[in-house]
């Protein structure tokens, strides 16, 4: 693992505010940020039960799916994973996450969106078990308790001077570890990437206590979903910072934080660190994506 370093953003806010990125996206040129953080202690469990395959799940542009089978081949796993859309079965090549994961080893298997629902239930996993044999399970995204033991290793003693941590939320693993590892008197927000109501209670499943709130007003009309003023928003920051974002998680959450920050959302004088949970991976795929819809692409892979 590549050493973490907090940055600071050089940028004036009002009110003496400033704002600090924890480069976790540095982590590992694949596995970045909080991906790896969620397999560390997952794959040391893999091993330590002698398993040799990871089936795990996710959907077409799946950061998840791209350190699993990475992770998979450095540490001699094979990997197995179970995508959402059997559409996609003869567009692999044309997919820059899937054909990253294929490089690497990772098998496929394409399941239609009804039955991607079922994932999680005994009937479904017997019957992957039948046709691959044993494997050790990661869910989706990721998370488990495992995962968020890793996570609780984001902060260190260091991080105690910020007043707010800011996180991107898919599943809630990531800011469960921060909440667990944080100091009562720091706030944890996170910004959820997709709509929905059901992150509160899964939250609260692994979080040990109550210093953190969700803000669901940035999720940008859904997962995956972005505009043009998200594109800009991150092409702009680049310029600015050099620091690269992704535009599925930590695009929408530092726009968030800088909007509330006009909003006088914070108190004078707040300490912000910034959680880069890694994901850009997935700018070449949203790239090809933005071509198609005519709209400008993101200019932060350079
Ligand atoms: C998966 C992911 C998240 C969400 O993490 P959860 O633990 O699922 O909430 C945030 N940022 C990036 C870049 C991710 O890849």
């Amino acid at each position: 693992m590549n050493p973490v370093f907090n940055q600071f953003i050089n940028i004036q806010f009002p009110n003496a505010i400033s704002l600090t990125i924890k480069r976790e996206d540095l982590i590992h040129p694949f596995v970045s940020g909080n991906k790896f953080r969620k397999l560390k202690y997952n794959l040391l469990q893999a091993k330590a039960d002698n398993k040799n395959t990871l089936l795990t799940f996710g959907g077409a542009f799946s950061n998840h799916i791209a350190a699993v089978a990475y992770a998979g081949k450095e540490q001699d796993f094979n990997t197995i994973g179970i995508i959402r859309g059997d559409e996609l079965l003869d567009k692999i090549e044309e997919n820059p996450t899937l054909k990253f994961a294929q490089e690497n080893g990772m098998k496929f298997e394409f399941v239609s969106r009804e039955e991607y629902r079922l994932k999680s239930e005994n009937s479904f996993i017997d019957k992957l078990k039948e046709k691959f044999g044993d494997f050790y399970l990661v869910p989706e995204g990721g998370t488990n308790e495992l995962a968020i033991k890793g996570c609780e290793e984001i902060l260190t003693d260091e991080d105690s001077v910020f007043d707010f941590v800011c996180c991107a939320v898919g599943t809630g693993g990531t800011i469960s570890g921060l909440i667990n590892s944080s100091l009562p008197n720091q706030k944890i927000l996170g910004f959820p990437a997709l709509k929905g109501d059901f992150l509160q209670d899964e939250i609260r499943i692994f979080a040990k206590k109550d210093n953190w709130n969700l803000i669901s007003d940035y999720h940008f009309g859904g997962y995956g979903k972005i505009n043009l003023e998200l594109i800009e928003f991150i092409n702009t920051f680049f310029e600015e910072t050099k620091v690269p974002l992704d535009p599925i998680y930590t695009g929408k959450m530092v726009f968030g934080v800088i909007d509330l920050i006009g909003k006088n959302y914070f108190p004078a004088h707040s300490k912000i660190l910034l959680i880069h949970t890694g994901g850009l991976q997935g700018i070449d795929g949203m790239n090809i994506k933005l071509k198609q819809k005519k709209l400008p692409i993101l200019t932060t892979n350079d």
